[in-house]
């Protein structure tokens, strides 16, 4: 395993693996590295010859008062966790390495990006966005994996390499819990033990609503306020949104036909944590568009 700090001698290694004809499979990360990050890695292990993994904490996804300063890095362990899964390269660059003095070119999703996350992190998305293309041009990967828990990125990321014609195919790879349920994140980190306590409760709130939906119940306003209780009285947490969305254009419900995304983002002590799931009525597929 090398790891690469420069984007030059990183475009000259991937121009190498071109001429050999291997594959290159990338996963993105923030680093902190986690057993859902491992899961990526793991995928992209099974299904290219090279497999590079991305550590950079990107700044322009943060907005100002976010966490970009204290957001948890650790490259020691995260060098030994991608040593083990034997990947073949870290790419680690410096914030200069990949916005040097003048940069001034940005990439813009503008359908996707609005609700959800979009709604209170302006710009977050436009940073994603420019990083991960910025990303794939130095790597140039066939397959790139993303994450379920991060699902509006990943519904992002995808219809960027649509709309650009990125030659990549985008993987989505199921979320990975702990034991009690709770979304593996790097931003866990920030819970105190009892924060850390309560937090499963996000996850088994959207189990709930996903066993309304098994149950009958179409009404969204109805689940999001079982939901919005659930979370309220288990976490003490500030709610940012609780929303029902159809899985593919990510338009709000009003009523579950078919399937639907329940996404919540909850504020507990210092973690902004995000979560879904997708809940599917019985006997019936996901067609886009409002139902
Ligand atoms: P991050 O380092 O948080 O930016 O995440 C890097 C990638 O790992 C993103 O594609 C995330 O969606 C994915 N990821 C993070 N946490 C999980 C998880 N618990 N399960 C699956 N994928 C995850």
């Amino acid at each position: 395993m090398i790891v690469v700090k420069k984007t030059d001698e990183m475009k000259k290694k991937v121009l190498a693996w071109k001429k050999k004809g291997k594959t290159i499979g990338f996963v993105p990360t923030m680093g902190f590295l986690h057993k859902g990050h491992i899961s990526l890695i793991k995928k992209a292990r099974r299904e290219n010859d090279i497999v590079a993994v991305s550590i950079f904490v990107n700044p322009i996804q943060f907005l100002p008062g976010e966490d970009f300063a204290s957001y948890p890095r650790d490259f020691e362990n995260d060098e030994k966790v991608c040593e083990r899964e034997k990947i073949d390269v870290i790419f680690s660059p410096a914030a200069t390495g990949i916005y040097p003095e003048g940069f001034s070119t940005f990439v813009e999703e503008k359908e996707l990006s609005l609700p959800l996350c979009g709604r209170n992190r302006p710009g977050h998305f436009r940073g994603v966005t420019t990083v991960v293309l910025k990303l794939f041009n130095i790597i140039r990967p066939d397959t790139a994996y993303f994450g379920q828990k991060d699902a509006q990125q990943s519904l992002v990321i995808k219809k960027m390499v649509k709309d650009l014609d990125i030659p990549v195919k985008v993987k989505i790879v199921p979320t990975v819990r702990e034991r009690d349920g709770l979304a593996m994140s790097s931003r866990n980190k920030y819970l105190s033990g009892e924060e850390r306590e309560k937090a499963p409760a996000i996850y088994k709130s959207l189990k709930m609503a996903g066993e309304m939906v098994l149950k009958g119940e179409r009404n969204a306003f109805k689940i999001k306020k079982r939901v919005e209780k659930t979370i309220n009285s288990a976490t003490g947490g500030e709610i940012d949104y609780i929303e029902i969305v159809c899985p593919v254009s990510l338009e709000a419900l009003k009523r579950i036909e078919s399937g639907a995304l329940i996404a919540v983002a909850v504020k507990i002590g210092n973690a902004r944590l995000i979560d879904n799931i997708i809940v599917k009525t019985p006997g019936k597929g996901i067609r886009k568009g409002k139902s």
